[in-house]
């Protein structure tokens, strides 16, 4: 059995100094010819290994380069240096992979964030994508463990789907059509009866109208898969390709569907804060040193673990639709034109320097907007009593914008059937959806968290595309 080694986080957390131990892992750096900072990615602490002077070969020290794999044998001391709690003193080391040292593209110093997305392969290696893809992990876990502790029942969404939940129709097609020869139809256009599935065939943007029908029998449900869109949105919070989390209720109202949704974002980010201590206090002091480069008004007013507290103790802001375009209107900053979407009427759709300002600026905290006008939401959601509002919500947060997008559903067959013909939505294609509201329908909600925005929010990363291992954007699908 090769595999006797103990994890560094294991040996810095418990190890008692006159344990023998095996450790395997890669250098992170060499000094004095003698400390070795090792890392096996259990922690992002390196664990201290000591190569007493005189003990080894220079032949072999002279291999110990920063990526190198090694195994080392010894005992556990207690360190004399500052920093750490006990070190390794090697009996015997041996190389498992060597490392050009001159070839290697991480150096011991800070590599730019762009730098690091450009060899997507070797970034696990840093400290900061370690940390990110450590933190990213557990709080997936922590959204399964919400959900199953409430008995919500886990729900795999098709991937490949003939529907376009939303009607956007930025979806990218399926299709096994050698893309030289596409069969044609009499009037020229593409014949896809011919296509693998006899219809033309999408991946899915969200897994939403499926767990509706699951959850009008199994109550509680949620999706947590991934969800493709061919949006053209270079932004640091759009990805082609992302996992989303969609849970459905039935018996739920919008309040409900708001009520849990707040426990749910709250829920995980205390999991990550009490789970991955280590984790959080290196990105939030990354955070820090990348806001020192900006200039001081930009700088935001907490750390990041402060601001991921303040979340969790204090109440979202809840405000309607209206409300929010009335703070947007009167607010200095739409009257000295500074929004590039200037605020005018009731109607429009929220731009994201919007969203941000409410959060940002207006209330500094997360805020939950709700009855939007119908015009700028989707088919499916509950009609208002006023004509011109739906049960829509979405939740706001700083730094990011929107981070959930759901709503109370239309559970009433003829308000459903008008808005669908309105907005030219055909009922044969969607009689599956309508079935449900045909028999034995309910009040029910549900609601989308983007995955990648929460994992954004919780570690403190800009850029979307550095939360998810290999982002896929557009001109972008390397590794
Ligand atoms: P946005 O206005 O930011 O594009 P949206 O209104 O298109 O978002 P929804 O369709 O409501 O978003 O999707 C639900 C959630 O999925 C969003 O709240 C967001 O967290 C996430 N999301 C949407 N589009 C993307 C994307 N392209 N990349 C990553 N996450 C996304
Ligand atoms: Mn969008």
């Amino acid at each position: 059995m090769f595999n006797k080694r103990t994890e560094v986080a294991k040996v810095l957390n418990d190890g008692q100094p006159g344990e023998e131990m095996i450790v395997m892992g890669w250098v992170r750096t060499f000094r004095n010819n003698q400390f070795i900072a090792l890392n096996d990615g259990s922690t992002n602490i390196n664990l201290q290994v000591v190569a007493p002077l005189g003990k080894f070969e220079d032949a072999l020290l002279r291999r110990l380069n920063t990526g190198t794999a090694i195994r080392a044998t010894g005992k556990v001391v207690a360190s004399p240096g500052k920093g750490q709690r006990v070190e390794l003193v090697a009996d015997q080391i041996d190389i498992l992979g060597d490392s050009d040292a001159e070839k290697y593209p991480l150096q011991p110093k800070k590599h730019s964030l762009e730098f690091l997305r450009e060899i997507a392969h070797l970034r696990f290696r840093t400290n900061t994508f370690a940390s990110v893809f450590r933190v990213r992990s557990i709080v997936a876990y922590a959204i399964h463990k919400f959900f199953v502790d409430k008995g919500f029942v886990y729900l795999h969404a098709p991937i490949i789907t003939a529907s376009d939940a939303e009607g956007a129709g930025e979806t990218f097609h399926v299709t096994n059509f050698d893309l030289a020869n596409v069969p044609k139809d009499e009037h020229g256009k593409v014949d896809f009866k011919e296509d693998f599935f006899g219809r033309s065939a999408n991946l899915t943007v969200s897994g939403q109208l499926e767990a509706e029908l699951a959850a009008t029998a199994l109550g509680n449900v949620y999706t947590f898969g991934p969800t493709f869109r061919a949006e053209n949105s270079n932004t640091a919070r759009h990805l082609a390709e992302f996992w989303m989390i969609e849970p459905e209720m039935a018996f739920y109202d919008l309040e409900d569907n708001m009520d849990l949704a707040e426990a749910f974002i709250k829920y995980i980010i205390r999991y990550a804060l009490t789970h991955c201590p280590d984790d959080m206090a290196f990105l939030a002091n990354r955070l820090a040193e990348e806001e020192k480069q900006k200039p001081q008004q930009e700088r935001s007013e907490m750390g990041l673990v402060e601001k991921l507290q303040f979340v969790i103790d204090n109440n979202f802001e809840r405000i309607t639709y209206t409300e929010a375009i009335d703070i947007l209107k009167n607010s200095n900053h739409n009257k000295k034109k500074k929004f590039q979407y200037p605020v005018n009427e009731w109607g429009i759709d929220l731009q994201s320097e919007h969203e941000r300002y409410l959060v940002e600026k207006h209330f500094k905290k997360p805020v939950i907007l709700y009855n939007y006008p119908k015009e700028i939401k989707a088919f499916y959601m509950r009609q208002n009593e006023d004509g011109r509002t739906v049960a829509a919500m979405d939740i706001l947060a700083p730094g990011i914008g929107e981070i959930v997008g759901g709503s109370q559903r239309e559970e009433r067959l003829d308000q459903l059937q008008s808005r669908m013909k309105e907005m030219g939505i055909s009922e044969e294609e969607l009689f599956w959806y309508l079935d449900i509201r045909r028999f034995g329908t309910v009040p029910h909600a549900g609601f989308g968290l983007g995955f990648e925005r929460m994992v954004q929010f919780i570690t403190g990363m800009t850029n979307i595309r550095d939360v998810i291992p290999f982002p896929r954007y557009p001109k972008n699908v390397e590794f």
